[in-house]
């Protein structure tokens, strides 16, 4: 299998001493730690005037109490590996960051990580981390009580664990593995525009693997709900994390049997056959109908480029 979307682990997440408390929070207090704060689906970040370029803003522990946040539930991202600073994220809501008023000016430049994904406007290594941090507070969002129990759920181990006070019971975070495919005969792709979707924009199929599925099942399930195609081969061609909420795309380039499309209405707007040259005036933004896909740093357009270039 080729790497697909540049390094995806760039600190050292030191996962065997997580557990050590007292390590936790001397990190948590050093001076030269530093904190990636989130707003909802939003991160704080500094961009350039002209907004093509854009990276993470880190905070010190002191800037994180003076904005009223708690550095005791950071969750610890890993120890950066190049100077050794530990990396933090600290996951607020949106609602907090437009009420607060000793965080307004700190959390004004909050921008959606989506469209940083899609725009390709951060680098892939800061990307990566912002889908860490995101997919993780999303996690914790949605654990505050216990499954079983329905008691309090206590964050542990630098927010990696949530473990009920009253049952016991722990969780940890979990990802949502997602097919995403490229459906070809070899000339022509299959492109579909969601409901969901913004204006003019297509991409691949893509949807969630189900228990008992294995990947070449999900892709030819999946393949065959949207859009009514029988699918043989089966090539996965990579993967990436994408935190909304916590997924991890498998990204593959699948064959279809015919090219008859029975389209799901209820989740696709339109589907239809692409030859080589539209797909790629959609991706180069050239098309005649301005139909377009998503950016370079997505899993879609990586697939699209892999399947025009033959390379795979
Ligand atoms: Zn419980």
């Amino acid at each position: 299998m080729k790497p697909t979307l540049g390094p995806t682990v760039i600190l050292d997440r030191q996962s065997e001493k997580r557990i050590d408390k007292d390590y936790m929070d001397s990190l948590v207090s050093a001076e030269t730690s530093r904190f990636f704060v989130l707003a909802g689906d939003k991160a704080v970040v500094d961009s350039s005037q002209d907004r093509t370029k854009t990276h993470i803003h880190w905070f010190t522990a002191a800037e994180i109490a003076d904005m009223g946040l708690a550095a005791n539930e950071a969750i610890f991202l890993g120890i950066d590996p190049e100077d050794g600073t530990a990396k933090f994220a600290v996951a607020t809501s949106e609602h907090y960051a437009r009420g607060a008023p000793q965080a307004r000016e700190a959390l004004k430049n909050r921008v959606e990580v989506r469209t940083l994904a899609t725009q390709g406007a951060i680098p892939q290594s800061e990307l990566a981390l912002a889908a860490q941090a995101i997919s993780l507070g999303h996690w914790h969002e949605n654990n505050r009580c216990c499954g079983r129990c329905g008691g309090s759920m206590n964050v542990k181990q630098g927010g990696w664990k949530r473990k009920c006070w009253a049952c016991g019971y722990e969780t940890f975070p979990r990802v949502d593995p997602v097919v995403i495919m490229a459906v070809t005969d070899g000339d022509h792709i299959v492109l579909a525009h969601e409901h969901r979707f913004p204006d003019k924009m297509y991409s691949t199929l893509a949807g969630y693997v189900e228990p008992g599925d294995d990947i070449v099942h999900a892709v030819r399930r999946e393949t065959k709900e949207e859009t009514g195609l029988d699918v043989g081969e089966v090539k996965l061609l990579g993967s990436q994390p994408w935190p909304f909420p916590h997924s991890l795309m498998l990204g593959c380039i699948a064959h279809a049997e015919h090219k008859e499309l029975v389209i799901d209405a209820a989740e696709i707007e339109h589907a239809a056959w692409y030859s080589r040259m539209e797909a790629n005036s959609m991706l180069t933004g050239m098309h005649s109908q301005e139909l377009w896909l998503p950016g370079a740093q997505s899993m879609a357009h990586h697939l699209v480029k892999t399947w025009l270039s033959n390379d795979y």
